[in-house]
């Protein structure tokens, strides 16, 4: 069975933008979450968030504190009816201080690294999938995964550094617009 996703960023995006932040407390689905997950599980959309967690490089938090982390979202998502299908993040940042972590790899975004392990795992067509996020490197990430691209543009994306590979191919307010983009684009 091939599988259609959207995939997701997770911080601005799906939660409240709080930096660095790996507090559960402090983890808050933004306006239209609710209803955009539904209505794109509803059409059969597989869940999926790509996430870069360079806090781990930078020495902010330690990869094992994440755990409670996607632990919590697989909640928030479960408590909506929504199933969360994966979650994938990238601890590494070429500048980190954390010596392991402190390289230059192919999963974080915009590298479409974890996009494409995702779909190799979850045997997902990347040309007929999504990917919503809320700055430009989410953009490219998607776009050189081959799938197709919404920002959310809600003020978080402050450099637009544009190339042919950075422009999304819907930009919208909120998760609930960026669903009805896509199911009204099958
Ligand atoms: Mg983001
Ligand atoms: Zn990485």
């Amino acid at each position: 069975m091939i599988n259609q996703a959207v995939f997701l960023d997770k911080d601005g995006t799906l939660v409240e933008d709080v930096p660095y932040n790996i507090k559960p407390d402090l983890i808050k689905l933004t306006q239209g979450a609710i209803a955009g997950l539904q209505l794109l599980q509803a059409w059969g959309y597989k869940l999926i968030v790509i996430s870069n967690q360079s806090g781990v490089a930078r020495g902010y938090f330690r990869e094992s504190e994440l755990v409670a982390v996607t632990k919590l979202l697989f909640k928030l998502f479960s408590e909506q009816g929504v199933t969360l299908d994966d979650f994938y993040y990238c601890p590494h940042h070429p500048n980190g201080v954390v010596s392991e972590y402190a390289i230059s790899c192919e999963c974080r975004k915009p590298e479409p690294g974890l996009i494409l392990r995702a779909a190799d795992k979850h045997n997902i067509d990347l040309q007929n999938s999504w990917f919503i996020g809320d700055i430009l490197n989410d953009v490219e990430a998607g776009n050189r995964a081959g799938c197709k691209t919404i920002l959310i543009d809600n003020g978080h994306e402050t450099e637009w550094l544009l190339s042919s590979m950075r422009i999304p191919h819907y930009t919208v307010t909120d998760l609930m617009a960026a669903a009805q983009v896509i199911t009204r684009n099958l």
